[in-house]
């Protein structure tokens, strides 16, 4: 538990939480400020921050829950698609530095849109010096 971090008070349950799902190590629970209402947060409950500092057995166990809210939120809410997001690090958007999915119900009707602008890269050569770096660095984890 870090004390200043307030996914592990809501954890501990010294902050209250609209709870989705439990057991012994993840917690699933309804995101405060929904981007599309029914908005669900997926965490371990081991502080961790981001993606690159969890164990990946961890890490599985996260998925699999992050796998049945979708789920869920497809049968249960009737969502006609679900987005997975998930943010490491301020540059990223992260707030809140103890690891989580966010589970974002989609609907035909929601008016929801990614600012995702796609960008070009110069030429191959900087896309394949972008993907060697990438590959050289695969074994750190
Ligand atoms: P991120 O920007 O990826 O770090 O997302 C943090 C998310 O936590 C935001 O979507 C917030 O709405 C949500 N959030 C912050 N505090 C609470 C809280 N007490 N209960 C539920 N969700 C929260
Ligand atoms: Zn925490």
């Amino acid at each position: 538990m870090n004390d200043s971090c307030i996914f592990c008070k809501i954890v501990a349950g010294a902050i209250p939480s609209t709870k989705v799902y439990e057991d012994a190590e993840i917690l699933a629970f309804m995101d405060i400020g929904p981007i599309v209402k029914g908005h669900t947060l997926v965490i371990p409950k081991q502080h961790t921050e981001r993606i690159t500092d969890t164990p990946v057995g961890v890490l599985a166990r996260v998925m699999h829950v992050v796998q049945k809210i979708a789920a869920a939120q497809v049968n249960g809410l009737k969502a006609d698609g679900v987005n997975i997001f998930q943010a490491n690090g301020k540059a990223a958007g992260q707030v809140v530095p103890h690891l989580h999915f966010h589970v974002v119900p989609r609907f035909n009707t929601d008016g929801h849109s990614w600012n995702w602008a796609a960008k070009k890269y110069a030429d191959m050569g900087e896309m394949a010096a972008r993907a060697e770096s990438i590959r050289r660095a695969m074994d750190i984890i």
